[in-house]
């Protein structure tokens, strides 16, 4: 099986199936694609888990 250079940190899909937007944090190279890049600027709590230190971003503000 081909290791792939990065995949999306929400779905895990790699480049070959989305684009994907580079991130850069903590130290670490992770990558979005553009469907979950909404979830991380609006709802990154929803990343806990899958993206180290989510559970420390603040969402976007938008008011509810
Ligand atoms: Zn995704």
């Amino acid at each position: 099986m081909k290791q792939s250079p990065g995949s999306c940190v929400a779905c895990h899909r790699d480049e070959e199936a989305t684009p994907l937007i580079p991130l850069h944090y903590r130290g670490t190279s992770l990558w979005i694609c553009p469907q979950h890049l909404p979830v991380l600027i609006h709802d990154p709590a929803q990343l806990v888990g899958r993206l180290p230190g989510a559970e420390n971003l603040r969402p976007a503000d938008h008011h509810d």
